[in-house]
């Protein structure tokens, strides 16, 4: 599902959601930025919701990542090399893309989990979809200065889910792109709604916390999670909600 918020006549930002995780496609001109890119198995997703909002993947001028978990950077690892494009990140998270370290829930986290039937469902989906991938990209990058991309997307430092996490206003500031600091749904989520994801995923669970606490200054209006559908109204009100049932 593809759902839009324009910036301008020439200048819109894209939410992609699949049944797993989130990408985002920024549109200027005929120029495209993508933030993170699924899952290794949804590089062929991510070139279909370019060609659906009229774009090309060879109009990719640039990468950024949210964060280097597997679901969010393993598209990117063979698209970057197959178009060419950089991948910009955090400076703290680009040793992490590079797989120099992985800061990622695994069996161990996951095990205690996995006597629940929704857990169960999430794992038989994404397996196929190369959830054990260890691959990372050898040159990922740091935001360059000035970072100068197609639909002029700004990093929001958002620390805690990983070491390096960020989150990026788009759309002039009316959208925030939460990645996993601050997401609307997960499948093994029990609950609706903006929410903190589960403990089992988290790095750092207090500097996360704190992070959703930042995003109750902002004034964005819409949230492009990095799981669960859009959320339209105040970010702010969404982080405190997100606090109150985390
Ligand atoms: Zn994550």
């Amino acid at each position: 599902m593809i759902s839009r918020v324009d910036a301008s006549a020439t200048s819109a930002a894209f939410l992609v959601q699949t049944d797993v995780v989130n990408w985002i496609l920024l549109q200027e001109g005929s120029d495209i930025t993508l933030i993170d890119g699924g899952y290794p198995g949804q590089e062929s997703d991510v070139v279909e919701s370019i060609r659906h909002i009229g774009g090309r993947p060879e109009d990719i001028r640039g990468a950024l990542l949210t964060h280097a978990h597997v679901d969010h950077l393993g598209g990117l690892v063979g698209l970057s090399q197959r178009y060419g494009f950089d991948v910009y990140m955090d400076p703290v998270e680009v040793s992490h893309a590079r797989r120099d370290h992985l800061q990622q829930a695994g069996p161990t986290d996951i095990l205690p989990l996995a006597y629940q039937p929704r857990v169960l469902r999430w794992l038989a989906k994404v397996t196929p979809l190369g959830v054990l991938s260890r691959k990372g990209i050898a040159d990922a990058k740091p935001f360059p200065e000035p970072l100068d991309l197609p639909g002029r997307p700004i990093p929001v430092s958002a620390h805690g889910h990983t070491d390096g996490h960020s989150a990026y206003l788009v759309a002039a500031g009316e959208v925030l792109v939460s990645g996993d600091a601050l997401v609307s749904g997960h499948p093994i989520s029990k609950i609706a709604g903006p929410q903190c994801i589960s403990d089992a995923f988290q790095h750092d669970t207090e500097t996360a916390r704190r992070t959703v606490e930042s995003f109750m200054m902002l004034e964005s209006s819409v949230l492009f999670p990095g799981h669960g559908p859009r959320c339209d109204g105040s970010v702010a009100q969404a982080a405190s909600r997100a606090l109150d049932v985390s």
